[in-house]
């Protein structure tokens, strides 16, 4: 197998090796996507991440040694090919490439574990043992291209409102926020656990006078649950901000949302087009739904819910067939929400927290903030949780923290709403699942 040599450098991706350059000669590299032998004539089609061309070797007018290469090619292979450009009505993109040259930098095993063709559907579990082949497909690769674009339209609006991206620990210490499972791992002689949010960090950052932060960054649940919505490790975009509060971010939480949908729609037309998906913009305002109300619309499908319960999944379901695509879930019960959502001064039953819902699906939560340390200290024991173990964290509240809030959204849940994908191990390269540690 050949190394990549200083003369062997690409000069057009498939797509660009087009009319345009008709008669020119061109340096392509990419996997050999089929290869049809007629005799008289071979068929090679190669692909890159940018599409499909087609190097077409007339048997008798190709030099003997650079056909018998031609001809040892298999599926997947990686080749270099230079060759010149011609007009040709029947190939895929009105050209064909009469090769010059072909290097083979590596010769793919045959047969393959399963075909990144698309032409052969496969199971989640077979294609996620193959991840590398999986993501060949452009049905797979368009996933991650309307992410990475989702992501850019996060880190775009934070850095042009001045948010300051931050990076919080994720090896942490007992005191937790609770609710949820952790990992415990051992750190030297110590228990430790990776960290199931950045929120306590985000809010020190507050009194750090930071004023407003985001963080992209994984988060760890050791949740034992097996649905098509959770994972063991997934994507958190946070924002905190100061002197805010949950109607402010409820508004950032808005309009991001909104962009990365019209971005997507303008960078990803073809990706979208892959994926069969047709992103409606959401106008305005999204709707709101106050937690007392959605009790009575879930109990009005005959789902029953009492009042200050967390939704079921029926719930879920029941609440997201009655409402159109994104909406807030208001003012839920202190009791349900985590210690640092801030209660409704005159009705504290009530609190300042939201989530945001698509359809049956949950996308992020948020809310205002305690950020008096009494209170908050009182919060956390009523929880049930020791205020002493939060020591690092409350202290943060003693010496000037100004009134804040923030949300939290999930990245892979986002996705899979921009993707039309119903499993949520699809829009991850790597899931990690109950299941599934490797690869
Ligand atoms: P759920 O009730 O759906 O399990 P949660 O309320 O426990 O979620 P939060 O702690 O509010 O989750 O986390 C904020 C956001 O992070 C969620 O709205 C969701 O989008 C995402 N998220 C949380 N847990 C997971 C997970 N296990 N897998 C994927 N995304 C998650
Ligand atoms: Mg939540």
């Amino acid at each position: 197998m050949t190394r990549l040599s200083n003369d062997w450098r690409r000069t057009h991706y498939t797509k660009d090796a087009n009319e345009s350059v008709t008669g020119k000669e061109v340096t392509v590299m990419g996997w050999i996507h089929e290869i049809r032998d007629l005799g008289g004539i071979v068929f090679v089609l190669i692909r890159d991440k940018k599409g499909i061309l087609q190097l077409t070797a007339p048997t008798k007018e190709t030099e003997p040694q650079l056909l018998e290469d031609i001809r040892k090619l298999r599926k997947e292979s990686v080749i270099g090919l230079k060759g010149t450009v011609q007009e040709s009505g029947k190939a895929p993109n009105g050209v064909e490439i009469i090769p010059t040259e072909i290097k083979i930098f590596s010769l793919a095993n045959q047969p393959l574990p399963m075909d990144p063709t698309d032409k052969v559907k496969a199971e989640i579990d077979t294609r996620l043992d193959s991840r590398f082949l999986d993501l060949r497909r452009s049905s797979v690769s368009s996933i991650f291209k309307i992410k990475s674009k989702m992501l850019h339209t996060f880190r775009t609006f934070f850095e042009s409102n001045d948010f300051l991206e931050i990076n919080t620990p994720k090896l942490v210490a007992s005191a937790t926020e609770g609710g949820t499972e952790l990992f415990p791992i051992t750190y030297f002689e110590k228990e430790a656990f990776l960290g199931q949010s950045p929120q306590l960090y985000k809010q020190m950052m507050m009194s750090a006078g930071f004023d407003k932060v985001y963080e992209i960054a994984q988060i760890f649940r050791a949740e034992e649950h097996d649905t098509l919505r959770h994972l063991n490790e997934a994507i958190s975009i946070d924002m905190e901000a100061s002197f805010m509060d949950d109607v402010d971010v409820m508004k950032i939480l808005n309009d991001l949302v909104q962009k990365v949908i019209i971005n997507v729609k303008q960078n990803c037309k073809e990706e979208l087009k892959t994926l069969e998906v047709d992103l409606e913009t959401p106008e305005g305002h999204f709707e709101i739904v106050k937690y007392d109300d959605a009790v009575d619309m879930i109990n009005s499908k005959d789902v029953p819910m009492e009042w200050g319960e967390d939704l079921s999944r029926a719930a879920e379901k029941a609440l997201g067939d009655m409402m159109n695509g994104y909406y807030f879930l208001t003012e839920w019960p202190t009791e349900i929400k985590p210690f640092y959502a801030m209660p409704n001064e005159e009705n504290p039953i009530n609190s300042h927290a939201f989530d945001l819902m698509y359809k049956d699906l949950e996308i992020s939560s948020g809310a205002m903030r305690v950020h008096q340390h009494d209170l908050l200290r009182e919060k956390i024991a009523e929880k049930g949780l020791n205020p002493d173990a939060f020591g690092g964290y409350l202290k943060a509240f003693e010496y000037g923290m100004p009134p804040h809030a923030g949300w939290g959204l999930g990245a892979d849940r986002f996705n899979m709403t921009l993707t039309g994908l119903e499993n949520i191990r699809e829009t991850v390269l790597f899931p990690r699942d109950r299941r599934r540690l490797t690869p």
